[in-house]
């Protein structure tokens, strides 16, 4: 039986970020698009080149992306919303770029946490923005509307595949398949599912052409199979691929990112010549899969993490492999596109070479199919050398003292109920902590940062280069905060924050201070477009070697009489935008995470904190893609939080914060977190989130964010004491805080300033409104 390596995406960004440099210089005017599309040839020719010498044996073309392979087959499909004033014809770069990011002269460009906001009137802002599956990359959301009509609008499929074909090499296109592509559409007045029939002919061209231009065969990416299904996305599959599997090349439909559960049977009898599943996910399909599996089906197995970045077992591979391919061809493959990680280990410089060795990125990754597809074909005795090297280092992570501190150990088999709860009922607790802060109705109060300004992040770099020293670099901060702090309590906010300038990445900066993370130099991953992030490596048992903010807390409490918040942020947050071990479930690493952060909380307490801001801004984000999965992920988050939090006094407010509204899904959980005070987004929804609060009986305080820090745009007080006046129809006042709905790092001082002085003002207009309406 014959066994081939195949890859289902490359990282598109290159081994040192140069698509992104690319992109920036563009953009900014620099350079030409000859020049872009001059450097892009460059990456996929290196990508092709890497992967053939790898091993690979089928190789990927068309997965390279300007920007987003769902935008790209938006522009396939000249899925263009009308905003951007395109009329038809081939989708070119600045339609693209658009789409992506706005029109240049309008609010183009975006700012660091996403897109600038969408309602305000302009007409040619980005399209959305959200999460691909349940990564940390996001997608540009498809905008389609009643009446849509779609045609070939791009060459980029044929045009990649015949630039990899004049290089020497015969690669297997990618396309985004049409059912998950609508299942990931945003519908205006139409299902977009409904414009299926309209969406199909496109496609059938583009494997027309593929078929002429000489492919064989062609990668179909539909991960919508590993999601809960309704009748009409199943029937939408079969129609699809009745019609997609005839005639042109032949059709391998790859699923990825969990279980294909209930869609086995589905899966299995789609007329495709070829599937991909994932078995890093979820091993236990493999049976299910194969005895199902139609003789003339390949299998493509997903056997090597491409979610994450540790080294396979090849032993165990090899084992599970086996009777397999001892029965029918196999194509043997990374679970997902390795889009999701880094490139290439080798050309990282700071690791500790001790937690290196048990790391594979993309690189690396392939070499461990080709040794896998070689030991199967041709016996472990032909790679004796580079399994045995595989071996040693799966042994020695499962072994190092770096990994497993007995002492975390026994504290997290030391965790009782009482942990996880606080001493006293909320009502209680409430009276405790007004007495503690005399705070007045609609008390103000910030996210936590403010603008990290090009001179903070130019100390910050200056000081990671070695340019200032420490002291140097932490006057400078000190001053930073000095005038922030001194700023708040002019104009009147009463709860206080230090501002963060010491931070540049939230989830980095407790990671770096907790032993258990490694933090890499060049391991960057895509985020969106130009954006990439180096996500900390948890590889080992987290302690806190020492306290971590109380410095920063007690020299800003210093500065004022007002309460200053302490500000954390929280275990789950910290997991999910991580690389995470796999040698332990995903909810004992959060435990640890959890103990180390509530050591924190109680440190601030004792140090004088009375209000304490957990945030946990990726809770949401890491519900699984079952529904039936969600309880449990939402009972040891919320579990996870509660042990983070739970260690202080009646008289100690919790604050937490989430940058999102959606919450009518998981209310009952973010009840049961029972913080004091939660803030969230709603400021762009004009409070109608807040309906599922006000439903559910919400009973602890809340500050739904009434300055929209999304956009540049600079609310007026009159706007938002209407938005108060409209949270105060859905809560009662006594529950209700103001707040900007997130931190304000990305923002200008310029902006930040008129904004909360008017935030200010709306509360104490809302107060005097109080006053009277008593009397
Ligand atoms: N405290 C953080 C800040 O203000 C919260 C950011 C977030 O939740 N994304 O920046
Ligand atoms: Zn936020």
């Amino acid at each position: 039986m014959t066994i081939s390596v195949a890859t289902l995406g490359f990282p598109r960004i290159g081994p040192r970020r140069e698509l992104k440099f690319a992109l920036e210089s563009f953009w900014s005017g620099k350079s030409d698009a000859d020049a872009l599309s001059l450097a892009a040839q460059g990456l996929r020719a290196a990508a092709w080149a890497r992967q053939k010498a790898l091993g690979a044996d089928i190789i990927p073309s068309g997965d390279f992306s300007l920007y987003d392979h769902v935008l790209d087959t938006s522009a396939m499909l000249g899925a263009v919303p009308a905003r951007y004033g395109w009329d038809g014809g081939k989708v070119r770069l600045d339609t693209y770029f658009a789409m992506a990011r706005g029109a240049q002269g309008g609010r183009g460009a975006q700012d660091a946490k996403g897109h600038e906001g969408c309602a305000h009137g302009l007409d040619s802002t980005a399209q959305e923005m959200t999460k691909w599956f349940d990564t940390n990359y996001h997608y540009m959301v498809p905008e389609l509307v009643a009446g849509q009509e779609f045609a070939l609008s791009s060459g980029k499929a044929v045009d990649e595949f015949l630039e990899a074909k004049a290089l020497g090499y015969h690669t297997r296109p990618v396309l985004l398949g049409p059912v998950t592509w609508l299942t990931l559409a945003k519908g205006k007045d139409v299902a977009p599912l409904s414009l299926l029939d309209s969406v199909l002919p496109v496609y059938e061209e583009v494997l027309a052409q593929l078929a002429r231009a000489g492919a064989d065969w062609v990668q179909i990416d539909e991960p919508c199979l590993v999601l809960d299904l309704d009748d009409d996305q199943r029937e939408a599959l079969k129609l699809a691929y009745r019609r997609l599997s005839v005639n042109g090349p032949k059709v391998m439909l790859a699923t990825y990112f969990g279980a294909l559960g209930d869609n086995v049977e589905l899966a299995t009898d789609l007329p495709v010549h070829g599937l991909h599943i994932d078995l890093v996910r979820a091993p236990e399909q493999l049976d299910a899969v194969w005895r199902r599996a139609r003789p003339d089906l390949l299998l493509s197995l997903g056997v090597i993490d491409g979610r994450n970045v540790w080294r396979a077992d090849l032993d165990a591979l090899i084992d599970r492999i086996a009777p397999v391919a001892a029965e029918r061809d196999l194509v043997l493959a990374p679970s997902c596109s390795l889009l999701h990680v880094p490139v290439d280990l080798a050309i990282e410089a700071a690791l500790d070479p001790e937690v290196g060795q048990w790391l594979a990125f993309a690189v690396q990754k392939i070499g461990e199919l080709a040794v896998l597809a070689q030991a199967l074909d041709q016996g472990a005795g032909s790679v004796a050398e580079p399994l045995a090297a595989a071996r040693a280092a799966v042994a020695a992570r499962r072994t190092s003292p770096l990994i497993h501190n007995p002492a975390v150990a026994a504290r997290l088999a030391a965790v009782d109920a009482g942990m996880t709860h606080r001493a006293s009922p909320f009502a209680d607790r409430r009276a405790a902590q007004q007495a503690r802060l005399g705070l007045p109705s609609f008390p103000t109060t910030t996210i936590g940062s403010f603008p990290q300004t090009p001179e903070v992040r130019k100390a910050r770099a200056a000081h990671i280069k070695g340019e200032i020293d420490d002291l140097a670099y932490e006057q400078f901060l000190r001053v930073e905060t000095a005038a922030t702090v001194e700023w708040q309590e002019k104009i009147g906010l009463d709860v206080l924050v230090h501002g963060e300038f010491e931070r540049n990445d939230m989830v980095q900066y407790f990671g770096e201070q907790l032993s258990g993370f490694a933090f890499t130099r060049s391991a960057w991953v895509q985020s969106y477009g130009s954006r990439c992030v180096r996500p900390p490596i948890l590889y080992g048992d987290v302690a806190r070697p020492k306290p971590m903010t109380v410095d920063w807390w007690r020299y800003a409490q210093s500065l004022t009489g007002r309460p200053m918040k302490g500000m954390l942020t929280g275990p789950v947050t910290i997991l999910n935008w991580s690389f995470v071990r796999d040698d332990q479930p995903r909810s004992a690493s959060c435990r640890e995470i959890a103990l180390a952060i509530r050591d924190e909380v109680i440190d601030l307490e004792a140090a004088g904190a009375a209000v304490i801001q957990i945030d946990e801004a990726a809770l949401r984000e890491g519900l699984p893609l079952r529904r039936a999965d969600w309880q449990a992920y939402l009972d040891w988050a919320v579990d996870c939080f509660r042990l983070t939090s739970s260690g202080v006094r009646d008289d100690t407010q919790i604050h937490t914060h989430m940058c999102y509204s959606e919450f009518n899904d998981i209310l009952p959980s973010i009840g049961a977190m029972d913080a004091d005070v939660i803030s969230i987004e709603t400021a762009r929804s004009q409070m109608e989130l807040l309906d599922a609060f006000a439903d559910y009986a919400y009973p602890n305080e809340i500050g739904p964010g009434v300055y929209d820090i999304h956009a540049p745009r600079i609310p007026a007080e009159a706007e938002m004491t209407e938005l108060l006046t409209l949270a105060g129809k859905r809560l009662p006042a006594e529950q209700l805080w103001v707040n900007p709905d997130c931190g304000l790092k990305t923002r200008k001082w310029e902006e930040v300033r008129p904004a909360l002085i008017a935030m200010v003002a709306a509360a104490q207009r809302m107060r005097v409104r109080g006053a009277y309406d008593a009397a």
